[in-house]
């Protein structure tokens, strides 16, 4: 690396919501504003899809990513472990490695970012004499809630859901009792405590960067810097510099998928997906197949198999991913054989599978794909499997003989699978397809036939639709998605909410059917409204990052503000020699 230019470190902590923004960080900073960026990744096990996009190959030059060793945390966690307290472990125990690191770097980086769980790090950056951002890969309002979380907890008796009012933020929205984050659901949770712990050392940072921008939130970024009570707390600057976005996917197994939007009428498809981690109950999941079904209207549903309960994350328990061991059982407890959303073997290299297998007489849980001739490859939307008795491609007798220790999922068959209602998949073959796990969302979104997007509204996808100018149906499940969605309906007006929390309760097939048409349908109130604001917001974030916009402003102001730093700290040195 060149040692001229300023050197970024930039930690990102472990999930596919946390990654994309990070690398977009870190390209823009690279390629916008001439930095060397290093991006440092803590990983528990990285999915394919990680994989994917962690591969150095794709990362733009002056862009290093260096992926540190997996951290170990089986002995610190319990299956009742909430994600911010798992996600502050694993960073927590990643950073003898990070420093390893860091001390290995010929070009000692002068600025270290951090994402929003990165905060215990800071110590590390001050041995190293660097400057120490945050940045927050979600909205300002919600940078707001957790920096003033540690005020809440002194001012509000109770449990937070179960209070009458709003919560005031001041200078902000206020946020209702049924909107707060998940760590503010149960204030005697260890995550509650590390959501508040994170919130403090935001204001320990330099600057605290978001994935946001000034048309976008506006009222919140003015209360972060003026409003004086959030001033005396916020301490530091405050940066929006988004939306960062993950790019249009490269051309992939699903083809087949693109082929079939390109055939279908202009903003015609509904996209459904629920993130990186989001289920459903299998009840939520058939209602939501009949609501699909009885709006007549075409989409592309990504189906993960349900879970019990009202749904909600599966994150680190399920693979986040295409090849990720199912949520319902535990961990260890078998091995998950699958090759990704379009991996096919030969019949030859089946058959020696399937033998390997029940040689090892271990429990096995068997996504097949019917064979292909040759070596294998990419069969995506051409194949059909799924017997009721051993399919041709197996031995005669295996699926008897491992009966009792293994299950063979025929998920990508034409068939419908049991999670959805009877025939569903023939039904409504002609207007709608099912993708199993994991789609490319944002060539999806980005398809001029893509015309409303059923969210669980993680942020990265709330940005990732916004962007394309595509309207949403806001279904939260977990994080702080509930107060994306209110924010999306009430305040921005490109979004419709179920009546009821998809975590609380069963929405019904007939409100998802009304939903679906008042997005999807022109004609019908609501709609015509949405889509003109989606478009409006597409423009704005754009604006926003083109050189001269306020996001790119920004983050020069976040460079120009660190050199200045630097140069005086070097003169003062100077001087004292
Ligand atoms: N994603 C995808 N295909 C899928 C599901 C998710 O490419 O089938 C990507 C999506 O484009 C987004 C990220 O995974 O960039 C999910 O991030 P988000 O913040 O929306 O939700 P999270 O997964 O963190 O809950």
């Amino acid at each position: 690396m060149e040692s001229t230019k300023l050197h970024a470190a930039i930690l990102s902590s472990p999930g596919m919501g946390h990654l994309v923004p990070v690398l977009e960080l870190g390209k823009r900073l690279a390629t916008h504003h001439g930095l060397e960026v290093t991006i440092l990744v803590v990983t528990t096990h990285s999915s394919p899809a990680e994989s994917q996009l962690l591969d150095p190959s794709t990362a733009p030059k002056h862009l290093r990513i260096l992926q540190l060793p997996p951290v170990d945390i089986s002995s610190l966690v319990n299956p009742d472990t909430k994600i911010v307290t798992l996600l502050a472990i694993i960073m927590r125990q990643a950073r003898p490695s990070l420093r390893s690191a860091l001390c290995a770097m010929e070009h000692r980086p002068a600025m270290f970012i951090v994402d929003l769980f990165g905060s215990e790090a800071f110590e590390i950056a001050n041995e190293f004499n660097m400057s120490k951002y945050v940045f927050v890969t979600s909205t300002a309002w919600f940078t707001a809630l957790t920096i003033y979380c540690h005020v809440l907890d002194k001012e509000v008796e109770g449990e937070y859901v179960d209070q009458n009012e709003p919560l005031s933020l001041p200078g902000c929205k206020p946020v209702r009792p049924e909107d707060v984050v998940d760590p503010m659901l149960d204030r005697t949770n260890q995550d509650y405590y590390e959501y508040m712990r994170i919130g403090v050392e935001y204001s320990l940072s330099d600057g605290i960067l978001m994935n946001t921008w000034e048309d976008l939130e506006g009222t919140s970024l003015k209360a972060l810097r003026d409003h004086k009570i959030m001033r005396s707390i916020v301490k530091v600057p405050v940066y929006p510099i988004g939306p960062l976005t993950k790019p249009v996917e490269p051309a992939g197994p699903n083809s087949e998928l693109l082929e079939w939007l390109d055939k279908q009428p202009s903003e015609s498809v509904i996209y459904v997906s629920f993130g990186s981690g989001g289920t459903l109950s299998a009840e939520q999941t058939i209602e939501l197949a009949w609501g699909l079904e009885l709006s007549q209207q075409r989409f592309v549903w990504v189906l993960r198999p349900p879970i019990e309960g009202h749904g909600g994350s599966s994150f680190f328990t399920s693979g986040s991913g295409p090849d990720g061991t199912p949520d319902c059982l535990p961990d260890g407890f078998l091995i998950y054989v699958s090759f990704g959303s379009g991996g096919t073997l030969s019949a030859e290299q089946t058959i020696e599978l399937v033998w390997g297998l029940e040689l090892s007489q271990q429990r096995f849980v068997w996504v097949l794909r019917p064979p292909i001739e040759g070596h294998g490859g990419s069969s995506f939307f051409t194949s059909g499997s799924g017997p009721d008795g051993t399919p041709d491609c197996l031995p005669d007798g295996f699926l008897t003989r491992t009966h009792n220790v293994g299950v063979v999922v025929p998920l990508w068959a034409p068939q419908t699978p049991d999670c959805l209602p009877d025939g569903f998949l023939t039904r409504t073959h002609n207007v709608g397809v099912v993708v199993p796990l994991w789609a490319p969302q944002v060539k999806i979104l980005s398809h001029p036939s893509v015309g409303g997007f059923l969210s669980h509204c993680g942020w990265n996808s709330t940005l990732e639709s916004v962007s394309n100018g595509v309207p949403m149906i806001a279904w939260p499940l977990y994080a702080e998605q509930r107060m994306n969605a209110t924010m999306l309906e009430e305040e921005l007006g490109v979004a419709v909410k179920p009546k009821v929390l998809p975590t609380k309760k069963v929405v019904r097939r007939e409100e998802i059917e009304e939903m679906v048409t008042i997005v999807m349908e022109s004609n019908k109130h609501g709609r015509k409204e949405m889509k003109e604001r989606a478009k409006e917001l597409k423009n704005s974030g754009k604006n926003a990052l083109s050189k001269g916009g306020s996001s790119y402003k920004s983050m020069c102001e976040v460079i120009n503000k660190d050199c200045q730093l630097r140069l005086e700290s070097h003169k003062l040195q100077a001087l004292q020699q």
